[in-house]
């Protein structure tokens, strides 16, 4: 009998258990993650020191652990020699089949181990690139959080929730529809159906390009060996692309059905007469909409004192004066202390004078986690980071010169387009080509009600670095595409160097469709263009776009659409 004990988990004592991911009878490979610790700074897995079946659970949810303390008792797998049962952690799982060996000639030339957006971007662009791959999946269907519980199943809904709340706002611009009627059924289905296309997709491209895919939970055996549940895989390089979960909170019952994160969110099981989303960011603002425009009662709980925080306040403001019309509740700077779970609903007490609630669903969303503590990463030597991330260099290359890592598992921003544009430079270096990942920005988006998107440098990071930077906006008030919209509740702003020419070095758009138009940024500050560029190109009237135009004439101050005072107006040729 093996028993598995805290090990050395650095300073933290009386760490509380939020998760308990095996039960009695249940087999397990080495580093398999048996219990999940919370401490107030990190989250951390105690892995299976070999392979065999849970006896006992000497702890349970909710228990306090410390180094030393029994987590639970393992006794030998089934048919092993009982001298494995000495506790001794054999350096990895023992592989079923014969391995062909590090230098075999069953050698793949890549293995990509995770099939999101940089994964299979990854896998693609080496097969494009003449190499032999396998692409391994622990679920059963390719693309990763992205495609299947993330960016589209999201957006497929917010399209839904944006006809929801065209459809009642009609009515201010003479359209009177009855109140809609909500399928959800159907509506869960139509989402599904729009995620299979995709994933379907990937998989008739991974079929076209002949890379093999595998589908099981991947953990290295060696430095150049992936053990794949049965398989064992050999390889010359490694792209790990193992990507991140939600990151969670402790004192929170997630054992009940009740508590979901966006995955269960996305799942559309019910509309929540009552919801409390934990986390004002991204995925908790753009779930609020969802479900907001689906009839529920939604409150946010945001600990900072800005919603997305991070983002410049000039271009939060319109969406949080939009929601804070809509929701229940928006409380800023405010921790949860505590969930309860009860029949009549989940009790929840926040820190501070706010007075405890109800409700009927509690939606945690408090951030990311990278998964780089569960792929048995130091059978290979990869360094991993107390948090999960891996450190790689310009060329995504690991500590370890033959593997690389991609995406949210090698740093923020937590971004699918960052993650596949990294897959890619993965791929060329393994083939042999001078390159690295070098952007000057990545947009980030999210795809609220308005939207906000945003790249390059910010107003708030130029004021934290002490960076010199002229701002120029252009309100969409004035903006005739906006208010025969109905949503002048935005803005296009441009920050560029102050000194002539005005390169463009940020930019930052709220306001619908706010996703679509930072493109046009974006490639402005990847081509090193000037306020000048932007402004001399003709934008086709009357747009959205335009704003990106007269943005950068505001800051040429050569702009007509706006006045100026004369101290900004230029008085030199276009
Ligand atoms: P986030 O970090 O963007 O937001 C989490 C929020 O939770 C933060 O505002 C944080 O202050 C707050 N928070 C943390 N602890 C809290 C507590 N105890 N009580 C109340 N609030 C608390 O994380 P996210 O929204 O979960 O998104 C995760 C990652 O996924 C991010 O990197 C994001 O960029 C990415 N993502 C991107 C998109 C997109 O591009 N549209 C969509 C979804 C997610």
């Amino acid at each position: 009998m093996i028993e598995v004990r805290v090990p050395d988990i650095g300073d933290f004592s009386d760490v509380p258990v939020v998760e308990i991911l095996v039960a009695p009878g249940q087999q397990v490979a080495a580093e398999d993650p048996l219990v999940t610790l919370e401490s107030d700074k990190a989250t951390m897995d105690i892995p299976a020191p070999a392979a065999g079946i849970v006896c006992e659970l000497a702890v349970q949810l909710g228990s306090t652990v410390s180094q030393g303390s029994l987590v639970l008792t393992l006794a030998p797998p089934d048919g092993a020699a009982s001298t494995e049962a000495d506790g001794a952690a054999p350096a990895a799982a023992a592989p079923s089949q014969p391995s062909p060996g590090a230098e075999g000639a069953d050698r793949v030339d890549v293995v990509v181990l995770g099939s999101g957006p940089g994964g299979y971007t990854a896998a693609f662009r080496a097969a494009d690139l003449g190499l032999s791959v396998v692409l391994v999946e622990r679920y059963p269907s390719l693309g990763g959080v992205c495609l299947n519980v993330g960016c589209i199943p999201s957006k497929a809904l917010l399209h839904a929730a944006e006809l929801l709340t065209g459809a009642r706002e009609a009515s201010a611009i003479g359209i009177t529809f009855g109140e809609p009627t909500i399928e959800l059924d159907r509506m869960r289905g139509w989402k599904d159906s729009v995620v299979g296309k995709l994933t379907g997709g990937l998989e008739g491209l991974a079929k076209q390009r002949k890379v093999r895919v595998v589908h099981g939970q991947g953990r290295f055996a060696s430095p150049h060996e992936l053990q794949v549940d049965q398989e064992r895989i050999a390889f010359g390089h490694c792209i790990i692309a193992a990507g991140s979960a939600a990151a969670q909170l402790p004192g929170i019952p997630y054992h009940d059905e009740r508590v979901i994160d966006s995955t269960g969110a996305l799942q559309l099981g019910d509309i929540p007469e009552r919801l409390l989303v934990i986390g004002g960011g991204i995925i908790g603002l753009e779930m609020a909409c969802v479900y907001d425009a689906l009839g529920a009662q939604v409150t946010v709980v945001e600990l900072m004192d800005q919603l997305i925080p991070g983002c410049d306040p000039d271009l939060v403001r319109p969406l949080a004066k939009r929601v804070g019309g809509r929701y229940q509740a928006i409380h800023l700077g405010t921790r949860v202390q505590g969930v309860r779970a009860a029949q009549d609903g989940l009790h929840v007490t926040f820190a501070g004078d706010l007075p405890a609630a109800r409700f009927d669903r509690v939606l945690v969303a408090v951030g990311r986690q990278p998964n780089g503590a569960q792929i048995g990463a130091e059978h290979a030597g990869v360094q991993v980071d107390r948090r999960g991330y891996i450190a790689v260099d310009a060329q995504q290359r690991t500590n370890v010169a033959h593997i690389f890592a991609i995406g949210d598992i090698a740093g923020e921003p937590m971004l699918a387009h960052k993650a596949s544009h990294q897959g890619k430079v993965a791929a060329e270096v393994i083939a042999g080509h001078q390159v690295a990942f070098d952007s000057r920005a990545i947009p980030s988006v999210a795809y609220t009600d308005p939207e906000i998107a945003w790249a390059g440098l910010t107003e708030t990071q130029a004021r934290a670095q002490g960076i010199e930077y002229q701002s120029a906006s252009f309100p969409w008030a004035a903006s005739g595409r906006a208010l025969s919209r109905a949503r002048s509740d935005g803005l296009t702003k441009l920050l560029v160097d102050p000194s002539a020419p005005r390169r463009v070095l940020g930019a930052g758009i709220v306001g619908v469709g706010a996703g679509e138009l930072i493109a046009e940024a974006v490639h402005a500050i990847e081509m090193g263009a000037d306020a000048e560029d932007l402004a001399l190109t003709i934008h086709p009237h009357p747009t959205l776009s335009e704003t990106i135009g007269f943005a950068a004439e505001s800051a040429q101050g050569t702009i007509t659409d706006l006045y100026l005072p004369s101290s900004r107006r230029s008085r030199g040729a276009r």
